[in-house]
């Protein structure tokens, strides 16, 4: 069965991998870009989830051409590291915004459909670290750690018109958002993980794909770790 899936920032990362992973099992893949050339193969919507216009006019569009949006995948998340002291609140506000408030932007249009057709299937991409913690990182990993309370909240609301929303919590994956650390912070980074190695963006795909699949019906208000067993114990 095809089912109209939508990723938001699927055109680079960890999102490109995980609508690479629904359109190579059948899927009809939508993707969120906010510049630039969208990867092709997928149906690209320009949105920036930070702005409400966007993002209803980015669902109508899927909806024309996909039909409502069955599984939703909040990937969409941005950074913004800084010690606590040196935090401005523009550097809070603006990762909240996107990493948390975003993903209720997305979810909550999402929804409308999914409690019409009675069925659904919501990931939302967290962190390790937002179970963790990480210094100079407060704004992102109160954003990630949100997601946990906003997912597992609607799955109680949700469950019983059989949506499940489930988490997925990354360790560190190689990709943009990683390239910037030195090769100092990347070797402090492995030499915590068990498997000593950073993941691949397939690797989280596979367990997006997974918890959107038939097989994990019965999974809600999950946190699945992908992180090589870095944040074992949480
Ligand atoms: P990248 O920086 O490679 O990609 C980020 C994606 O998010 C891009 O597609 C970007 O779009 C999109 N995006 C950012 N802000 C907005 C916005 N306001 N509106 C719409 N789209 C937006 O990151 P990754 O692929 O590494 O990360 C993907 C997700 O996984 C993020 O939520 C991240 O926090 C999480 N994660 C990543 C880890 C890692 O080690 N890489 C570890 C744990 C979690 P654009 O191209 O337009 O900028």
């Amino acid at each position: 069965m095809s089912r109209s899936v939508l990723v938001t920032g699927g055109n680079r990362g960890i999102g490109l991998a995980i609508a690479r992973a629904f359109a190579d099992a059948g899927d009809k893949v939508a993707i969120t870009y906010r510049s630039g050339e969208p990867p092709a193969g997928f149906l690209a919507v320009k949105c920036d989830i930070t702005d409400p216009e966007q993002v209803e006019q980015a669902f109508k569009e899927v909806e024309e051409k996909h039909g409502a949006v069955e599984v939703l995948v909040a990937n969409a998340g941005v950074t913004r590291d800084q010690l606590l002291l040196r935090m401005s609140e523009e550097d809070f506000t603006s990762v909240l915004d996107t990493n948390l408030t975003g993903t209720f932007r997305v979810v909550k249009r999402a929804s409308k459909g999914m409690l019409r057709a009675r069925r659904g299937r919501v990931v939302l991409i967290s962190s390790v670290v937002g179970l963790l913690g990480s210094a100079g990182q407060a704004n992102y990993a109160a954003s990630k750690a949100g997601l946990v309370g906003f997912a597992r909240s609607l799955a109680r609301e949700l469950g019983s018109r059989n949506i499940t929303v489930n988490v997925v919590a990354p360790g560190f994956v190689d990709t943009d958002m990683t390239r910037v650390l030195s090769d100092e912070q990347r070797a402090g980074i492995v030499a915590n993980v068990p498997l000593g190695r950073y993941a691949q963006p397939e690797e989280i795909a596979a367990s997006v794909r997974f918890l959107a699949s038939e097989e994990a019906a019965y999974i809600t208000g999950a946190v699945v770790p992908v992180d090589g067993g870095l944040g074992m114990g949480h």
